[in-house]
C-alpha cells in the first residue's frame, strides 16, 4: 500500500494524448519554474516532448499505447507518482482506452491529484499545497467489501 502522505517535493506524472501534446507542451513551458522543482516524468512520447522543449528532466516510461499508462498506473500504487496531468483526447478513442480507464481508476483509489484540462492543471500546480506535505484519504475498498 502507498504511504498515504504527499510530500512537499510531488512525484508527477505527465501524459497527452498526441491531438493534446501540444497543449501539455505549452501548460508545462508556462509552468516550467514551477515544475522544476518536482520529479516528474511520463508515458514515452509525452515525457521526451515535455523534456525536448522545456530542458526539465522527465522520466520517460513506454508509450501510453504500449502499456506505458500501466507503467504508470503500477507506480501510483507503489507511491512514486502521487500527482498525475493527463490531458486526454475527449474526441478520438484511443486503442489502449482500457488502460486510460484503468490508470484513471487507480488514480481516484489512491486520492492521487488529477488534472485533465489546462485550467484544472492551472488551479493545481498553483495551489499553495504544492508547497506543502499532504495527506491522501486512501479507502480501504476491501474493508467495505467485507461488511456489506
Ligand atoms: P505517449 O502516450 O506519451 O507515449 O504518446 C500517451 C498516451 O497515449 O497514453
Amino acid at each position: 500500500m502507498a504511504n498515504s502522505k504527499i510530500g512537499k517535493q510531488k512525484h508527477i506524472a505527465l501524459v497527452a494524448h498526441d491531438n493534446r501534446k501540444n497543449d501539455l507542451i505549452n501548460w508545462a513551458k508556462k509552468h516550467r519554474e514551477a515544475l522544476s522543482q518536482h520529479v516528474l516524468c511520463g508515458t514515452g512520447t509525452t515525457a521526451s516532448l515535455i523534456a525536448e522543449h522545456t530542458g526539465l528532466t522527465v522520466k520517460a516510461f513506454k508509450s501510453g499505447p504500449l502499456g506505458g499508462d500501466q507503467q504508470i498506473g503500477a507506480c501510483i500504487v507503489t507511491g512514486e507518482v502521487d500527482m498525475m496531468i493527463f490531458f486526454w483526447d475527449p474526441l478520438t478513442s484511443q486503442p489502449h482506452d482500457p488502460d486510460v480507464k484503468a490508470l484513471l481508476r487507480i488514480a481516484v483509489l489512491y486520492d492521487v491529484p488529477v488534472a485533465m484540462s489546462q485550467s484544472t492543471a492551472d488551479f493545481l500546480l498553483t495551489s499553495e499545497l504544492m508547497g506543502e506535505e499532504y495527506d491522501r484519504n486512501i479507502i480501504d475498498y476491501s474493508v467495505i467489501k467485507r461488511s456489506v
